[in-house]
């Protein structure tokens, strides 16, 4: 998959503040607001700011402070919702059926979610 950024993907319009959000965190390298279409009592977006198109782009080319600033952030949001226990996905690409491609990871909790992918 290329790394290819689209700066008008709608999660960049909300972080230049183009489309309205209400952020439950926001730290100097991260984001974190609800999911507009939630898929458990609680559904919230985890993002970093910068210009990353899924996990392994951000891995491999973000800096040290980025990545420990998102992964905490990514602990928070946990913190915040999943005292029963929480789910992390991040989907990427055509077969992770990403539709958003600026890297996200969706925190679910709030219900028994269920095994880990349908068969
Ligand atoms: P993914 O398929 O992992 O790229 O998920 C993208 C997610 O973004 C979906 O769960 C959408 O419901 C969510 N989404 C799309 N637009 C917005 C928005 N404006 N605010 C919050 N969540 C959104």
């Amino acid at each position: 998959m290329p790394d290819i950024y689209d700066p008008q993907n709608i999660f960049a319009r909300i972080l230049r503040g183009e489309i309205p959000a209400s952020p439950v965190l926001e730290t100097p390298h991260s984001i974190a607001f609800p999911d507009i279409a939630p898929q458990a009592p609680a559904h919230l977006l985890v993002l970093p700011r910068g210009p990353y198109v899924n996990w392994d782009h951000f891995a491999g080319a973000a800096t040290d402070a980025e990545i420990a600033d998102f992964t905490r952030a990514v602990a928070a949001v946990c913190r915040m919702v999943g005292a029963d226990g929480y789910r992390l996905i991040s989907n990427a690409g055509a077969h992770g059926m990403q539709e958003v491609p600026h890297l996200h990871v969706h925190v679910l909790a709030g219900k028994v979610l269920g095994r880990l992918i349908e068969r």
